[in-house]
């Protein structure tokens, strides 16, 4: 063999390896003419090496963030060195179909990018190689797992029955408001809110039912507060809201819709339609209350006080 044919010889070797890598393989001229396009970005963009060959490479993929990439390759050329993309950053470069017949949840291929320069026989970049790896698994995966945590995050800071804050976040909202206070002033006013004789509903209907009042008492609560009010579940079926730049009068107001309808709806349960009634306690903050704790005592004897005055009813904390 002669160093020629030898030569060719490697060089086939080197073309075949570069064809059936599963890596995206494009070389480019600095006027971003397909130089070279191996067989993985034919078969994910459909598009063959002699269809391409000498085209500029923004002219069939449109798509293609055309600043963004020629700052990189001029970047490239200019400093001879490599430039590396992940798809954290740029989810994709060329816009292929993911192909994952299982873990196909996401609809394009996650790309990262490698930019090489090449060098002519002058020691000049001439061209660069894009080098596009297929990273869609690895990103399912990592996606997967930040919408789990997004999740868990959630989860660990409501409650599971009724989707209200859970009582340490609303405890800790309840401290939060109460500081906001110390500095601005502002009304604010707590609510504490209790069913009335539950252990009945309890032990007539079952739990599961009383479950199901549990839940009533949290939507009809909620749907008549504001964006801004805080309701969260304080215990088994109490519960309490922070109603920010709102008085006593304007709580009491808000307190007498919940207990209203409440007292007149019907919670259709799979053991009987069951209705209940709720007794509700205000305490606006003032400065007698001198931590958070003093002020959700406030609204608890005003609850207290309403249990005492017949239920079913709102009482102001005086
Ligand atoms: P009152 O009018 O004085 O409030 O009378 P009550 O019967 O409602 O008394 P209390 O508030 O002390 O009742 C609490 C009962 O709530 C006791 C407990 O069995 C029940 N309970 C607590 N948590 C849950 C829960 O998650 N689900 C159900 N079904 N019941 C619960
Ligand atoms: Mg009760
Ligand atoms: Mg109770």
């Amino acid at each position: 063999m002669t160093t020629n044919e030898s030569e060719a010889q490697s060089f086939h070797w080197l073309v075949d390896m570069l064809e059936s890598v599963e890596v995206g393989l494009v070389v480019l001229d600095l006027e971003f003419r397909v130089q070279a396009w191996n067989s993985f970005m034919e078969n994910h963009s459909g598009i063959t090496s002699s269809k391409i060959r000498n085209r500029v490479l923004f002219e069939l993929f449109p798509d293609i963030p055309q600043a963004w990439l020629t700052r990189k390759v001029d970047a490239v050329a200019l400093l001879d060195t490599r430039a590396f993309t992940s798809w954290e950053q740029r989810p994709y470069l060329f816009q292929f179909r993911n192909t994952r017949p299982i873990t196909g949840t996401e609809d394009y291929m996650y790309q990262n990018l490698t930019i090489s320069p090449l060098s002519g026989s002058t020691g000049q970049v001439e061209k660069v190689c894009l080098m596009v790896y297929d990273v869609t698994d690895i990103a399912t995966g990592k996606r997967a797992l930040e919408r789990a945590n997004e999740q868990l995050a959630k989860l660990s800071m409501t409650d599971r029955l009724t989707g209200l804050l859970n009582r340490g976040t609303w405890e800790n909202l309840v401290d939060a408001e109460f500081e906001r206070y110390r500095r601005y002033s502002q009304a604010t006013s707590l609510v504490m809110f209790d069913i009335d004789f539950f252990k009945k509903v309890n032990d007539s209907h079952g739990h599961l039912a009383g479950d199901e009042v549990i839940k009533h008492t949290a939507a009809t609560a909620k749907s008549n507060l504001r964006q801004s009010d805080s309701i969260g579940r304080y215990g088994g079926e109490e519960f309490g809201v922070v109603l920010p730049e709102t008085d006593a009068e304007g709580a009491r107001i808000i307190c007498e819709r919940i207990r209203e309808s409440i007292e007149n709806s019907l919670v259709q349960t799979a053991i009987a339609p069951i209705s209940y009634t709720v007794s509700i306690g205000i305490a606006q903050l003032n400065d007698t209350a001198k931590s958070y704790m003093q002020w959700m005592q406030q609204a608890d004897d005003a609850l207290y006080a309403a249990k005492e005055g017949g239920r079913n009813c709102v009482v102001v904390f005086e």
